[in-house]
């Protein structure tokens, strides 16, 4: 299961995740349209590989396996796949 960022990420978004992702799956980037106006990053749930990779250099620890998304939360493992239309 996908790996996915929670609420923790509105209000920072500073993209730290993205260079960290070797897959290169988590969308809009600053340079991407929709970025300005993005709440928050997703996680696209069919490209990440699972790694694990992003989790520790986010500074707000936003960023979850799926299996471990705290109950609170949940609801943004379906808002990343809204996102991407998966
Ligand atoms: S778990 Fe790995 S592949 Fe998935 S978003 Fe994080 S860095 Fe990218
Ligand atoms: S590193 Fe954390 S706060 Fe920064 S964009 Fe990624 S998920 Fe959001």
């Amino acid at each position: 299961m996908a790996y996915v960022i929670a609420e923790p990420c509105i209000g920072t978004k500073d993209t730290a995740c993205v260079d960290a992702c070797p897959v290169d799956c988590i969308h809009p980037k600053k340079d991407e349209t929709g970025h300005a106006d993005a709440e928050q990053l997703f996680i696209d749930p069919v490209e990440c590989i699972d790694c694990g990779a992003c989790v520790p250099v986010c500074p707000v620890s936003a960023i979850y396996a799926g299996d471990d998304l705290p109950e609170k939360w949940v609801s943004f493992q379906q808002k990343a796949a809204d996102h991407y239309g998966r």
